[in-house]
This record gives structure tokens, C-alpha cells and sequence, in this order.
């Protein structure tokens, strides 16, 4: 780290848990966001600031009026421009440091597989099940740890998925793909727009945690928030071992 770097990350380094040695690891770290919507936003933005060296940031969306109420990524200016792009921007003028690789288009398939084998950490910010379970089949493939988020109405949760571990439930395990679920989209069911905040900054302190090797992770655990409320509930998750994407592994 150069002397403006040792400052910019002065305050990471100060903690024991992180030190040089762990802000080094961040810096040399490469993260996977998908989505640059509600959750992706936050967390994108706490990955950069905190100094997270590669960030490829994937959205096919372009910036809507009605996005700016929580997606703090994107500026009234930016409406009708593709979010990748967007956020891209915004993330450098927070910290140039970090070189930010913006994808405008929704990933599936090889590419999605190819992401996800670059990534140390994916964070799943998406907001639909088809791609939410297309990213946990690539991070069991590859054995890349999951972070995953989601917030509608005033309900969030968030768990981690840590496929590098063989013991690790998965999100087939916990919501298995073809069981009858209702598919919720903040576009019709409205969202607390700092519910989407609260949620996706959690999704960038375990996604930094992890990269940084401190702290326990959420892994076996989901979380789920309570808005109106203001509480947490924590529920343990275990693997199915008949699950169709980890059981055979
Ligand atoms: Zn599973």
C-alpha cells in the first residue's frame, strides 16, 4: 500500500481483526455483485469504499425514475442509463482505487460461470429465483462463497452460502427450485427504501469479512429482518442432503 492508501484504509487497519494484513487481502480480492438495484447498490458501494480490488458489477436494467427512491447508486441524471454503467461511475468517484468491471447485460449461462469462477465472493443482489438459483449452481460448481439478500415490503433477509465448505447448506437447500413459490417484485409489492439499505450493507460486511478472513460468517444461519418491527429473528440452516444442487457433492 502506497502512503494515500494507508490512509484512505487507516481506519481498517487500526482494527486487530483486519490490520494490514487483511486490508492487503481486500485490496487483492475480486467480488461478484449481480444486480445494481436495491441491494447491490449499498453493498457495491461499501466493496469500493472499503477498498476491495476488483468489483464486477452486472446488471441488464437501465436506471428508472422509480429505482432512485433506494437504489442510492444512481443519480437523477442517470435515468435511462444502463445501470452497470451507472454504478460504474458512482463507484469510481468514491474511491478510483478500485478498478470496477461493469457488465450491462443479465448473466446466465457460461458467462454467469465464468464471473462466478473469477470471483473470490458473489453477492447475490438479484430479484428473481431463476437467476438466484443459476448463481448458487455456479457457486456450488466452483465452490465460491454465496452471499445472498432480499428485501420486499418492509422483509429482508440474508444469509451466506459458503460453498467452499462441503458441510454448507445452499440456497437449493434451503428454497429448492420447482417448489411453488410465489415470485414478490418490489414493482408491484413496494419496498421500504431503507430496508434495502439495511440489508444489502449487511451483504457487504460479510462479503469484506469473508474476503478478510475475520468474524464468524452468517454461514448456516439466515437472518431475517422485521422492518416495521425492527427486529431480527435467526434461524439455523441445515443441508439437505437430498438437495439437487450440493447433495451429490
Ligand atoms: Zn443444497
Amino acid at each position: 500500500m502506497n502512503d494515500q492508501q494507508l490512509l484512505r484504509y487507516s481506519r481498517h487497519i487500526l482494527l486487530d481483526q483486519i490490520g494490514i494484513d487483511g486490508q492487503e487481502r481486500l485490496l487483492a480480492a475480486r467480488a461478484l455483485v449481480v444486480g445494481a438495484g436495491g441491494l447491490g447498490s449499498p453493498a457495491a458501494m461499501y466493496l469500493a469504499s472499503a477498498g476491495l480490488g476488483s468489483i464486477v458489477l452486472c446488471d441488464g436494467d437501465t436506471v428508472d425514475l422509480t429505482n432512485l427512491q433506494r437504489q442510492i447508486l444512481h443519480h437523477t441524471a442517470a435515468v435511462g442509463r444502463p445501470k452497470a454503467l451507472s454504478g460504474r461511475d458512482t463507484l469510481a468517484c468514491i474511491n478510483p482505487d478500485v478498478d470496477v468491471i461493469p457488465l450491462a447485460q443479465r448473466l446466465a449461462g457460461n458467462g454467469l460461470e465464468e464471473q462466478v469462477a473469477a470471483a473470490d465472493v458473489v453477492l447475490d443482489c438479484s430479484d428473481n429465483f431463476a437467476t438466484r438459483h443459476a448463481i448458487n449452481r455456479a457457486c456450488a460448481k466452483y465452490r465460491k462463497p454465496l452471499v445472498s439478500g432480499a428485501a420486499i415490503r418492509f422483509d429482508g433477509q440474508v444469509s451466506v452460502f459458503d460453498l467452499r465448505d462441503a458441510a454448507s447448506p445452499c440456497y437449493n437447500c434451503l428454497f429448492p427450485e420447482g417448489r411453488d413459490v410465489e415470485e414478490v417484485r418490489c414493482a408491484v409489492m413496494g419496498v421500504f427504501a431503507p430496508l434495502t439499505g439495511i440489508i444489502g450493507a449487511t451483504q457487504a460486511a460479510e462479503a469484506l469479512k469473508l474476503v478478510a478472513g475475520c468474524g464468524e460468517s452468517l454461514s448456516g444461519r439466515l437472518l431475517l429482518l422485521d422492518g416495521l418491527g425492527m427486529e431480527w429473528r435467526q434461524i439455523t440452516l441445515t443441508r439437505d442432503p437430498a438437495c439437487a444442487v450440493c447433495g451429490g457433492t
